[in-house]
């Protein structure tokens, strides 16, 4: 029993902070996307977490439907040529995707030890809490 017993940590700010979801202070990657293999802070163990495609789904979804539609609604409101078009959103959909995957795949691994699913099956959040 020499595990300090780590309180709720919401999995939403810690995963949008990309920080480890159970004790919500250490650093969740090593690289721009890679996972670290365990939390420096508390010893939770990262290696085995699956979020596969999801983050890119998601950020696919979510900011593919806000772009699309302000390309849609910059397309009707002026009609500006299609280097405009070209100049103003290709940095905007690139950067974006890149810059809202970290935070979406910090989420879903947080989900992922939340709900004790694709690896974090036998993970405890620490000695008997409330
Ligand atoms: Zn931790």
């Amino acid at each position: 029993m020499n595990t300090p017993y780590y309180g709720y940590v919401s999995p939403y700010s810690a995963g949008l902070r990309c920080r480890c979801p159970r004790c919500g202070e250490g650093r969740l990657f090593s690289g721009f996307l890679a996972i670290a293999p365990k939390c420096e802070v508390c010893g939770l163990t990262l290696a085995h977490e699956d979020a596969g495609d999801g983050p890119a789904v998601f950020v696919i979804l979510i900011y593919g439907f806000v772009m699309a539609g302000l390309a849609a609604w910059v397309e009707l409101s002026w009609e500006p040529p299609f280097w405009v078009h070209a100049v103003i959103f290709v940095p905007l959909i690139l950067g974006g995707s890149a810059l809202l995957l970290r935070p979406f795949k910090g989420v879903i691994v947080a989900l992922q030890f939340r709900h004790r699913v694709a690896g974090f099956e036998n993970e405890p959040d620490g000695p008997a809490g409330p």
